[in-house]
Formats: structure tokens, sequence, C-alpha cells
């Protein structure tokens, strides 16, 4: 099936999109080149309106043969597709570090299992939604768990194998069939992806991926009239374009998008813990959308945990992403370090201290020093937008109200991380905070049995657990009487 690959990092990759269970080119195509050090990677298919139109009338012929397999039907299957992600670990996690520039071993023994855990939990929780009987007086109600039918997946360049996976995972096995729309900055895991299913035997035309430009294949797919669901990670300015495209055909949407999480840390808390942790914000260049990016530190012991944290970060490495020894990779691309070095130069410029940080690392074009930034009042823009970047901010707080009343203090509710030595106010400020997640003595656990997602303009529903499965699932009432 193969029409136009390339190798990268010594793996063969398909450039084109995945349609029915083809390979197909379009004549338009786009440069996608490494963070790391501006490799040429791949010249990739960049699809419009046509695309996305042969990719959904794709979807929706798949749909009702896929349904009726039911979930037990439908497991097998994606036990395989979990199984050859695993299989091909090494391809994969090679190909996403070059692609984005994320740290290898973090790829390695992290992501890979993570992706391919995205797809056989999902399998096997389907095989629980039963559906359920509630019994009135004069009728009896059967709630049924529908699939939504044809569901379009946006994903981002930060983490593209294990934030598509966690939507492919879902939505596949409640019973959808999916076009995914990978990012243009990252797209090849994704491509390799579709190969595996492939491989797997998910049936063509189940799963579809239209290469492009966010605003050509993106905004098409989006548009499309034929389409059930959107699952769409990313910014909360493209949010608000998918949302009104959105609106136009009822379409429901859920949406993980950008944060200015808190970090808190508390007087009685295991400092040495909680430095490691703020240095471990800085991991991937600081492109995760849930990292605790506003450091709050309660002033009695501020002085101290600033060494700490200094110390900390005195031995994380900057470098190339493939390096074991490298902490903090490259940014994605020239714009976005120039965005980054916007938001830095425009709080320079408004007369805050740099803690340390604040420019170009000498690693390469791409690399940004870890940054943190003091004396950053609220109504900053420092304080209140999304760098996606290795900058951080400090201040402090005498008590928990304080604490919370500033953690609070931005339009976004993603996460929040709070380090503290007593559960009971730990328990009371992480309940004051808005958030979809608050981590107490610990960063990054997105386990899947639980809910992750996004308050405020952070985004709208969840992803893993049940809710999230819920997502891609029409909840129908079948209400008989007198039978
Ligand atoms: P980021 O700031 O992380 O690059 P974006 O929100 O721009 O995030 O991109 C996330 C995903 O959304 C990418 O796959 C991108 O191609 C896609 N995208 C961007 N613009 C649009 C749009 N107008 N319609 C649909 N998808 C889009």
């Amino acid at each position: 099936m193969a029409q136009n690959r390339v190798n990268v990092a010594g793996v063969d990759v398909s450039t084109d999109h995945y349609i029915a269970g083809q390979r197909i080119a379009s004549k338009k195509h786009f440069l996608d080149r490494s963070p790391i050090d501006g490799a040429a990677l791949a010249d990739v298919s960049a699809g419009g309106a046509a695309e996305a139109d042969m990719a959904v009338t794709a979807a929706r012929r798949a749909f009702p043969a896929w349904a009726a397999l039911g979930p037990e039907g439908r497991a097998p299957i994606l036990r395989r597709f979990a199984e050859g992600i695993l299989a091909r670990s090494a391809d994969l996690s090679a190909v996403e570090t070059v692609d984005n520039g994320s740290l290898l071993s973090g790829n390695q023994h992290r992501v890979v299992p993570r992706a391919a855990l995205n797809i056989s939990y999902f399998a096997e929780h389907a095989l629980t939604l039963r559906g359920h009987t509630i019994d009135s007086p004069e009728v009896v109600n059967h709630i049924h768990y529908d699939p939504a039918g044809v569901a379009v997946l946006i994903t981002p360049w930060n983490g593209p194998m294990m934030l598509t996976t966690w939507k492919i995972g879902p939505a596949l096995a409640a019973g959808n069939t999916i076009v995914v729309k990978p990012p243009e900055w990252a797209p090849l895991t994704c491509s390799l992806l579709a190969d595996i299913a492939h491989e797997a035997g998910v049936p063509a035309g189940v799963l579809n991926v239209v290469q492009g430009i966010g605003e050509e294949a993106g905004a098409a797919l989006v548009q499309h009239s034929d389409v059930d669901r959107i699952s769409f990670t990313g910014s909360t300015d493209t949010a608000q374009i998918i949302g009104a495209a959105a609106a136009h055909s009822i379409t429901p949407v859920s949406m993980e998008l950008g944060g200015k999480s808190p970090f808190i840390v508390c007087a009685d808390a295991d400092l040495k813990a909680a430095a490691q942790t703020v240095a471990g914000q800085y991991i991937n260049a600081g492109q995760v959308c849930l990292a605790g990016t506003r450091i709050l530190v309660e002033e009695p012991v501020a002085e101290k945990f600033l060494g700490m944290i200094r110390d900390a970060v005195s031995h994380m490495t900057v470098g190339d992403p493939r390096d074991a020894n490298t902490r903090v990779g490259p940014l994605i691309h020239p714009d976005h370090f120039a965005r980054v070095e916007g938001f830095v130069e425009r709080a320079r410029s408004e007369g805050v201290e740099f803690l340390w940080g604040g420019a170009r690392h000498n690693q390469g074009e791409l690399y940004f020093q870890p940054t943190l930034i003091a004396g950053a009042r609220r109504d900053q823009e420092i304080f209140q937008s999304e760098v996606f970047g290795p900058v951080l901010t400090w201040n402090t707080f005498r008590n928990d109200h304080e604490a919370i009343e500033v953690a609070n203090a931005t339009k976004y509710g993603l996460a929040a991380t709070l380090f503290c030595g007593n559960e009971e106010r730990a328990m009371r400020i992480a309940s004051g905070v808005v958030a979809g997640t608050a981590w107490v003595n610990c960063f990054f656990v997105r386990e899947l049995a639980a809910p992750f997602g996004g308050a405020r303009r952070s985004g709208i529903g969840r992803e893993g657990s049940k809710y999230g499965i819920e997502e891609y699932l029409e909840i129908k009432a079948v209400t008989l009487a007198g039978l």
C-alpha cells in the first residue's frame, strides 16, 4: 500500500494520508523539520476539503459494521493494535523524539507503554458498558450506550503519540469510526499508528488519518456536516475557532486546552521532593499543558526553597533529547521560539526580575534557558498567559486563603500541584483551587481510571476513565409501555 515513504531516524514512515485503508497522496505538501537541529524530515501530504470529505465519507461507510461488532467483537482487534504499538516501541519513540524534540527516554519508558494502554484499557472498559434498566410504575426504561458515529480527533505537537491514542482508544472502543488530524509540526508517529492499526486488522475506514495544516485540513474536518463528535487538544485560541464551527452543526465537542497551573508549596512540605518536582516543570522545554508554571511558596521557607530549586536546576542538562542525560530539549519551531521569547521580552520590559535564565541557550537555535521570573504582578501577561516554554514565575503567600486566591487568579483551570505535609490542609487547598486535577505531593499522574480535563478556559469534557468514553457515546433511553 506504500506510495510515498521516507526514512526518519532509521524508520520507514509514510508521508501520505490514510483513508479507507489506503495510502493517498495530495498534490500539495508541507515540510516537516526536526526541532533538534532543523533538519528536513519529510514532505508530508497537505489535505484540504477534498481529503477531509473522503475521510469522513470512508468513516461513515465503515461505521455500521464497526458498531455492529459490539465491544466483544472490537476488543480482540484493539488488543492487537495495542500489542502492535508495544512491538514497535523503538520506532515510535525514535520518530516522536526526532519529530517533536521530546525526551527519547521518556518516550521509550513512559509514553509508548501508555499509548498502548490507552487503547487496551478502553477495549476492556467498553466490555463493561452494558446499559441498565430503570423501572417506574407505568413503564420500563432501558438505557443504551450507543456509539455516536464519526468522530474527528485533532491533536497537538507536544505529545502526539500519547494524546492521539488517548482519543483513539475510547472513540474506537465505543464503536465510533474516526478521522485523525495530526499536528503539522509533528505529524509522523500518527502515520506509524495508521500502519500499526492496519496490520492489527482494524477494518478499512474505521481509522483514517488526514495530514495537513490546521487552518486547512483541520478546519475542513470540523466544518464537515457529517461529523458526530469532535475531540480537540490544543490552544484556547484554536478552540474558539473549532467551537464556532461545531456550533454551526451542533456537534458535541470535547476540548483539552491550555493552562497556567499553580504549583503551591507549603512550609511543612517535603521541600526536597517539591524542589525536584519544580525543576521537572522544565522537562520537554516546558511544552506541557499541565505544567505547574506559577510557583507559589509559603513565605517562611521561600528563600531556602529557592536555593533548593536553583541547585536542582543547575544539574539539568539542556541539549539533544536523544541523549540519556538531557532533561530539557528544544522548542518545537522557530515561530514558537519567537512566541516564547516575546513573552519573556515583554515581561523584561515591564521590569520583572530574572532569578535565572531569560534567553536563548547556547545549545542551538531552538533551545531556551530554563527561566524563573520573580516580581510579576497578577495583572501582568507573564502571570496570566500560557507561555508553553521553560518559563516559570515565582511568588510567595502568607496563608491558605491567599494561596488559593492567587492560584485561582487566571482564566485557566487545568491542573494544580500542591506539596504539603498536612492532609487536612492539603484537602482544604485542593478543594479551593479551580482545576480539573489537583495533585498533592505528586505530579503528572494521569491514572487512566481517573478523569482528566480542564475547568474554565482550560477545556470542556474529560479524557480517560468512564467520563472520557462517555464523550463518544450517545446515551439513549428506550421507554417501554404495555409490554
Ligand atoms: P498549538 O498552539 O499547540 O500549536 P493549535 O491549537 O494551534 O496548538 O494546534 C493544535 C491542533 O489543532 C493541530 O493539529 C493544528 O493543526 C490544529 N488546528 C489549528 N488550527 C485549526 C483550525 N482552524 N481548525 C481545526 N484544527 C486546527
